[in-house]
């Protein structure tokens, strides 16, 4: 008899492990509370536009780099159609308008080498600095692409060298505060400050999107259908609108889900693809001890993102084929705040779409905690449209007068919660920080037997992190030698 195992969540956490699961062929169902699979994957509609939540840019799509090596090995390469960045040089340009920081702008090309070539021409006088740096980040490179990170023993970035905060490196290298704003954006990508981001999330982070970045040139929703089309061909089965409200287990053995309707499923594995929070809220009093309910409790979280997503005129404002960040730092170079604009094309006649993310200030809407998305009380929406507007008039700082604006619909970090069930709205889970490198270790083993978790939180946030963590969970679930022989990527 094949095992059955029950996925739950059908984010590209849950569904990259149900699919590399179904391959190796056991018998998998996705359960998914959303009426529609993909969570922060899937983009909605808003005025004729694609308005994106949780895929913005791709890392790493070239031939035989990690993602594309995940996406040949799920088998979903030609169904998600991608175009290449930084073909006018530049991936990413930061802003700046600290004093502290110069130059005011920085260009992320496309390549290691490209890219110590612009932090050398912008920072001559760092030239030992920036060699210091370079040197773990091409390292990182190879371990990513070499699938490294997987195959050795353990695969935990947490097992791995380089652990200390990234801060604490570039205070040893003696490097300025405008070098140090240069490079804290990749941590921020993680939603990690970079003080207290390990060396080794940096690197990563960084060596993922510069080795080549993508962009969707379909919508997020296509790619989470995909996806589930993909894993439907291999047999597997998706419960939408499925809201599991328990995780039985006996004697410590994982036994199925409840659903909030009551409905009971039975399985032999559960894959929890969610927050380790919410999975512990599922578990039955005294399914697992203390300790490891306390661990999980007292991890500390990322913060929350606010988006805006707006329509402006396309021939004012044409597509810019590279992201833009504008970056508030502090005097020593630390990143106080954050704001990423992406003006891309349309499937509307004449309109572009702009998108806004920055952070999501949660004690803004800390009056509307106890509420629920689309129970929220008058004022709620009325601060949040007078911030959006307010973030909109900074973006024309940027851009000149937005011409033809129209705001198509904004989201904070509650909308962020509700939709995927992210405690307080945290937008990458758990914080990948130095000081909680012990508690955030292993997080794909729980107490109970049979229950695995994956998803953003067991490994790394952001679509690499988040299927490599898949990939780890199925070597715990298989062991390492079947893994070895049966998972060939
Ligand atoms: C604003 C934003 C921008 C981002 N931009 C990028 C980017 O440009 N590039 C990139 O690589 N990464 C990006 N990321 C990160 C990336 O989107 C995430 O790391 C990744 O999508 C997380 O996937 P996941 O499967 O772990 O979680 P999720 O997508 O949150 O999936 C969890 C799923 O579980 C379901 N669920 C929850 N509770 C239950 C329940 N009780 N019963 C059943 N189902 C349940 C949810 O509905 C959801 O579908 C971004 C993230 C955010 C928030």
């Amino acid at each position: 008899m094949r095992k059955s195992i029950l996925v739950l969540g059908s984010g590209i956490g849950g569904l990259s492990a149900a699919i590399i699961l179904a391959k190796l062929g056991f018998r998998v169902t996705v359960v998914e509370k959303n009426r529609m699979a993909g969570g922060l994957l899937r983009s909605y509609r808003r005025g004729g536009l694609d308005c994106e939540v949780g895929v913005h840019y791709l890392g790493s799509l070239d031939r035989g780099q990690i993602l594309r090596r995940f996406f040949d090995y799920l088998g979903v390469t030609d169904s998600i159609p991608v175009k290449r960045m930084g073909k006018d040089g530049v991936i990413d340009r930061y802003l700046f308008d600290s004093p502290a920081t110069h130059p005011h702008q920085f260009d992320m090309p496309e390549g290691l080498d490209a890219y110590a070539d612009n932090l050398k021409a912008a920072f001559p006088e760092e030239l030992r600095c920036i060699d210091g740096i370079m040197s773990p980040i091409c390292k990182a490179a190879d371990q990513l692409h070499s699938l490294e990170l997987l195959n050795s023993s353990g695969a935990d970035f947490s097992l791995l060298d380089q652990s200390l905060p990234f801060g604490e490196v570039l205070d040893t290298l003696g490097c300025s505060p405008g070098l140090r704003s240069v490079l804290a954006i990749p941590s921020s990508w993680l939603g990690v400050p970079l003080a207290d981001c390990p060396a080794y999330y940096h690197n990563i982070a960084l060596a993922s999107y510069v080795s080549s970045s993508w962009r969707l040139q379909c919508s997020g929703a296509y790619m989470a259908d995909a996806l589930t089309a993909r894993f439907e061909e291999l047999g597997g089965q998706v419960l939408r609108g499925a809201d599991v409200s328990e995780i039985q287990v006996k004697s410590r053995v994982v036994k199925g889900v409840q659903l909030q309707d009551g409905t009971t499923l039975a399985a032999d594995i559960v894959v929890a693809a969610l927050h380790p929070k919410a999975v512990l809220q599922m578990l039955p009093q005294g399914a697992v001890k203390p300790s490891y309910a306390n661990r999980i409790k007292g991890l500390q979280d990322t913060h929350g993102i606010f988006t805006v997503h707006a329509a402006v005129d396309a021939a004012a404002h044409p597509e810019i084929p590279h992201n833009l960040f504008k970056v508030d730092t502090d005097s020593s170079g630390n990143v106080s705040d954050l704001r990423y604009y992406q003006i891309r094309r349309s499937r509307r006649e004449g309109v572009n779409l702009l998108s806004i993310l920055t952070s999501g200030h949660d004690e803004l809407w800390q009056p509307w905690v106890h509420s629920t998305t689309g129970r929220r009380a008058d004022a709620y929406y009325a601060r949040k449209q007078k911030y959006s507007e307010l973030i909109l008039e900074e973006a024309e700082q940027i851009f000149g007068k937005l011409q033809g604006l129209e705001l198509l619909d904004s989201s904070t970090p509650l909308t962020l919660r509700d939709w995927v069930n992210s405690p307080d709205g945290s937008a990458y889970g758990v914080l990948r920080s130095a000081s909680q490198v012990l508690g955030t270790a292993l997080l794909n083993r729980t107490a109970v037997q049979g229950l695995f978790l994956a998803g953003q939180n067991v490994m790394a946030p952001g679509v690499i992190g988040t299927i490599l963590g898949s990939f780890a969970t199925v070597k715990l679930i298989v062991g390492e030698d079947d893994f070895a022989r049966s998972c060939r990527l």
